[in-house]
């Protein structure tokens, strides 16, 4: 059996445990990487966690000390363990480490800090310089692993932080770079520096945290509308509803400033029940009033872990008086990479009920075309990035017309979002996109706002230029 231990001699010096013992009382710096096993990572050579920590508290005491500490993990590496065994397991995490080394050189210390976390730690250094480290890294760990002959294709995600802007110590910036890795790999953004207002930890999070418990309770919570017009005719076939949060000192707060803390909170439940009783309930009152629209609903992965949500949707649709076929329910790519059984059986559950199925953001994310058919959805929603410069590239352009293409070919309608010009409108029309929405036909309005909305509609439809 070839020796686990790593071919040493390939590591630049200072990031090698050298082989003779040493005098512990001289600093890390000056030793290169000290002493012996016990700072050795045995798989990879790499300094480990320990010998991270003295460094870093070592580059700390110095005065005016600046440092940027990058923590890096493999995506999918469980997968790789799970699926090819340990042997191959351990295999990546050497050729990783062996790649990382080509940075190694810019870098006070390179290590291994666990299964498959790596840190890199840059003295001196702030913001622009390790961003653009971060990406180096990235950049090295693009090209396929050979294992077991199969190449192996490995994501990454890279968690910042900086001394002593996040934190003048060793542990504190650790986890702070742990915290931005981990938002890194929830947002898919591979990159993320640390940010004290998305921690969840910190005490103004904490707070709103709290808070976020009592504003469901008491209303706070409010749910806004944005039209959807037929893109072609320009009638008015449906809304969107958006949540914002109407807090007491921060004003109105979009989703994207508290549907993490309510993530974490575990409240996406109770949110998502709360939307959907006000979309059903303000698509009844539409209904009444003589305009059968429909409305759709955002629903999260979490959502459809819970396989109770069914039964409550049918209640609610009943208590609303409302035909299922009038609520669309929004999942997005994200819950074909979770790839979950729990998750599928629900909105399969969903469909037999009667409700539309959307798949939101498409295009950013995953998804295999098998897929589509697979989670039996109604319609593909265009992600906005796509749509707002189709008008001007004419690659955006011919990925929105094949993504049309696609969609019609399986009998699903394409919605595209995010069309904020009435050069867009025409755009999206032309490109064969059947349902529109965004800024040039309507933000998103309170209840009421929508409904004084479309009480002015009729008279004027997008295409003859209506304002944003
Ligand atoms: P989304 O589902 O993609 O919603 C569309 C977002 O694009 C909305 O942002 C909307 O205000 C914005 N938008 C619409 N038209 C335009 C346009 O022409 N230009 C630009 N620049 N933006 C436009 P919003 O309301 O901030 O929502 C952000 C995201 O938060 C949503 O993205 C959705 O993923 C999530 N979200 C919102 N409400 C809920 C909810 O009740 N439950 C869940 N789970 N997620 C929600
Ligand atoms: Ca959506
Ligand atoms: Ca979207």
């Amino acid at each position: 059996m070839p020796s686990l231990r790593p071919r040493d001699w390939r590591l630049p010096r200072r990031h090698r445990a050298p082989s003779s013992p040493v005098e512990d009382s001289k600093p890390l710096r000056e030793l290169d990487l000290a002493g012996h096993d016990a700072l050795r990572d045995d798989l990879t050579g790499l300094a480990n966690r320990k010998a991270l920590h003295r460094r870093l508290e070592e580059a700390l005491t110095e005065p005016d000390a600046r440092a940027a500490l990058l923590l890096l993990d493999v995506d999918a590496f469980k997968d790789v363990n799970d699926t090819l065994g340990h042997d191959a397991g351990d295999l990546v995490l050497r050729q990783v480490a062996r790649r990382l080394e080509h940075v190694a050189l810019e870098a006070d210390l390179l290590a291994r800090v666990g299964g498959d976390e790596f840190a890199v730690l840059l003295t001196g250094e702030q913001a622009d310089e390790a961003s653009a480290v971060g990406r180096r890294l990235r950049g090295l760990l693009e090209a396929p692993l050979e294992v077991e002959g199969l190449g192996l294709r490995l994501g990454t995600n890279i968690g910042i932080a900086l001394a002593p802007r996040h934190a003048a110590d060793a542990t504190g910036l650790a986890r702070r770079a742990d915290v931005a890795m981990h938002l890194a790999k929830t947002h898919r953004t591979s990159i993320e520096i640390y940010s004290p207002d998305r921690d969840r930890h910190s005490p103004a999070r904490l707070a709103l945290t709290a808070e976020l418990h009592a504003a469901l309770e008491s209303g706070q919570l409010e749910v806004h509308y944005q039209p959807q017009a037929d893109v072609r005719t320009g009638a008015v076939r449906g809304a969107e509803a958006l949540v914002r949060w109407r807090h007491p000192e921060h004003g109105l707060m979009p989703p994207a400033a508290f549907l993490p803390l309510a993530e974490r909170a575990g409240l996406m439940g109770p949110l998502a029940l709360h939307v959907i009783e006000d979309a059903v309930g303000q698509c009844a009152a539409w209904r009444a009033s003589g305009r059968e629209l429909t409305v759709a609903v955002n629903l999260s992965v979490t959502n459809l872990m819970d396989p109770d949500l069914p039964a409550e949707v049918a209640a609610l649709l009943s208590e609303a008086g409302l035909p299922p076929r009038l609520l669309e329910l929004e999942i997005t790519e994200e819950l074909v990479m979770a790839d979950a059984v729990g998750p599928i059986g629900v909105l399969h559950e969903l469909k037999e009920l009667g409700v539309r199925l959307s798949l939101d953001d498409f295009g950013t994310g995953y998804s295999s075309m098998a897929y589509l058919k697979h989670l039996a959805v109604d319609a593909l929603k265009i992600d906005r990035s796509f749509v707002r410069d189709m008008a001007d590239s004419h690659e955006d352009a011919a990925i929105v017309r094949s993504i049309v293409a696609l969609a019609h070919a399986l009998d699903l309608e394409v919605v595209a979002e995010g069309v904020a010009t009435q050069r867009a409108w025409f755009a999206v029309r032309d490109a064969g996109c059947d349902v529109a929405q965004g800024f040039h036909l309507g933000r998103p309005m309170a209840a009421e706002g929508f409904r004084t909305w479309l009480d002015a509609q009729g008279a004027e439809s997008p295409q003859s230029g209506c304002a944003s």
